[in-house]
């Protein structure tokens, strides 16, 4: 069994009360680790270790090129260990090998990229009136708070951490209770390429204590925070008191609008892949499919004859192809939705239960959940399910589509399928969401804007912006005719 422990100003600790959480395997519920569990107390000490350390100057002031060295180090011991960190995010998360393997090498991806967009041109400089030459520069914000939900326990961690840190912060990070086990491997690696003590501390615990202390503490000058919603407005309340720069990627209930003349195979198939890919515990993930009228009926067949067969087991199963859900309470949670669906009248097509039987009785397995014949003020129309449950609807033409795609309080993702190119973009451009694909669903890269529109968040993560949501900006105005300006007259 693993013994985790938190990592603050360079040494690995048990919580100040001694505390332990058990960690499961959501395919077996067995206990795989014991996690220090921290409080506000853990939470205080680390903050004013990030602070101090920040302060001075030993990581912010080294030049980008060093800071990037430790950066390339990191991605390659990532890399170095990358069978080692898959099968244990399949173990703590529930993912799929085949999933957990891409994250990890996508982490080292992330890893490389902030470490070579540090040390490349940045700024500018304006044609200002006067004898004066202004320009701008890029500083980091401080001590970052960085707080990650349990969906991509690594992959999260790092697209907070390789950009905060390459921006020349220190930062307090917290995982997810339910799925620590990734992101303290990470911080080993943190240890062992040598970046100075301080600079990047881990503090392990529940968001009501941990979270709440890192949100609310006046020794923090930002929150990066990736979750549900409803936490992120509880995180910008607290991050108020002293106005704190804050990033907020929260959840999403996505419309994945789906023509009459896209090529129907290619739409079934992501559009599978856009709901059922992470058990559907993906913000980003396509939980509205919309049909055009005239192949709705054939769509719907497909799609749910293909989601029937999705071969649903433990992660570490090669065979596996849709993982458990991350725990029981959630499992609990995803299975009163379905019962939600029912009593709204929604019309259940295949899915719907608990799986069990097959060695899955142990572990938090819900069916692929397909529901048509649904109305736009359904609760499971509107709210996150987050899990593998979706719902179908058709649309009668472009107007409505995009009525239907639109008329959510979410803003994060959206696909259109469609073989006419022109009709593709005019509904994509008119789609309130920040992360969009046409002909395509869930393809992220480590160089393009995440974040969403409206309830779906504050920011951007990844690419320049990414890097740009840890810094501040600067201008300098430097006087080229040092003399006196002559306003007063005495
Ligand atoms: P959550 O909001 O319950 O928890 C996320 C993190 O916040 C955890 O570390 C938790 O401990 C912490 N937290 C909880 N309450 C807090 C508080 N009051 N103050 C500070 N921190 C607090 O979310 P979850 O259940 O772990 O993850 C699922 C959610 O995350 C979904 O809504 C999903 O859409 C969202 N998500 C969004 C993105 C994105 O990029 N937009 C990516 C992944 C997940």
């Amino acid at each position: 069994m693993l013994d985790l422990k938190m990592y603050i100003d360079g040494e690995w600790r048990d919580s100040l009360t001694k505390e332990k959480r058990d960690i499961l395997n959501p395919a077996t519920g067995e206990i795989i680790a014991q996690a220090a569990e921290g409080n506000a107390q853990d939470a205080r000490l680390a903050i004013a270790v990030a602070r101090t350390t920040f302060d001075s100057g030993v990581w912010s002031e080294l030049s980008a090129v060093e800071r990037a060295s430790y950066l390339f180090k990191i991605a390659d011991h990532l890399e170095e260990r990358q069978e080692e960190l898959k099968l244990l995010e399949t173990m703590d998360n529930g993912k799929p090998h085949r999933e957990a393997g891409f994250d990890v090498s996508d982490a080292a991806a992330c890893f490389r990229y902030y470490a070579g967009l540090i040390t490349k041109p940045d700024g500018q400089t304006y044609a200002v009136p006067g004898p004066m030459q202004s320009m701008v520069i890029h500083e980091p914000v401080g001590v970052c708070g960085l707080i990650v939900p349990w969906n991509y326990p690594l992959l999260m961690s790092v697209w907070k951490i390789a950009p905060a840190l390459a921006a020349g912060n220190t930062i307090v990070f917290k995982p997810s209770e339910v799925t620590p086990v990734t992101s303290v491997k990470l911080f080993e690696i943190i240890e062992e390429v040598g970046i100075p003590k301080g600079v990047a501390n881990l503090v392990m615990g529940s968001g009501a204590t941990v979270g709440q202390e890192i949100s609310t503490s006046h020794l923090v000058d930002k929150i990066s925070f990736t979750g549900g919603t409803k936490t992120g407005r509880e995180i910008m309340k607290a991050a108020a008191g002293n106005i704190k720069n804050i990033s907020l990627e929260l959840g999403g209930k996505s419309p994945n609008v789906i023509f009459a003349d896209a090529d129907f195979e290619t739409a079934v198939d992501y559009a599978l892949f856009g709901i059922f890919c992470g058990t559907g515990q993906v913000c980003a993930a396509g939980s509205r499919i919309l049909v055009e009228e005239s192949i709705y009926e054939a769509f719907l067949t497909r799609f749910a004859e293909r989601a029937e067969n999705i071969r649903v087991g433990s992660g570490d199963d090669p065979r596996t192809e849709m993982g458990p859900l991350v725990s029981k309470a959630h499992m609990e949670k995803v299975l009163d939705y379905i019962e939600i669906g029912k009593r709204e009248g929604a019309r259940l097509v295949c899915g719907g239960y608990r799986m069990t039987g097959n060695g899955l009785d142990q572990g938090y397995f819900v069916a692929p959940t397909v529901f048509t014949d649904v109305t736009s003020d359904m609760r499971i129309v509107r709210e996150e399910i987050f899990g593998p449950v979706v719902t179908i609807q058709s649309f009668k033409n472009e107007q409505d589509a995009i009525a239907l795609a639109n008329d959510t309080v979410y803003g994060l993702a959206g696909a259109v399928f469609t073989t006419d190119g022109a009709k593709a973009l005019r509904v994509i451009k008119k789609i309130r969401a920040g992360i969009t694909w046409i002909n395509a669903y869930h393809p992220t890269f480590n160089e393009a804007p995440w974040g969403g529109y409206k309830q779906s968040g504050i920011g951007r993560g990844l690419g320049t912006h990414g890097l740009e949501e840890f810094q501040e900006v600067k201008q300098i105005n430097i006087n080229l005719q040092v003399e006196p300006t002559g306003w007063f007259e005495n």
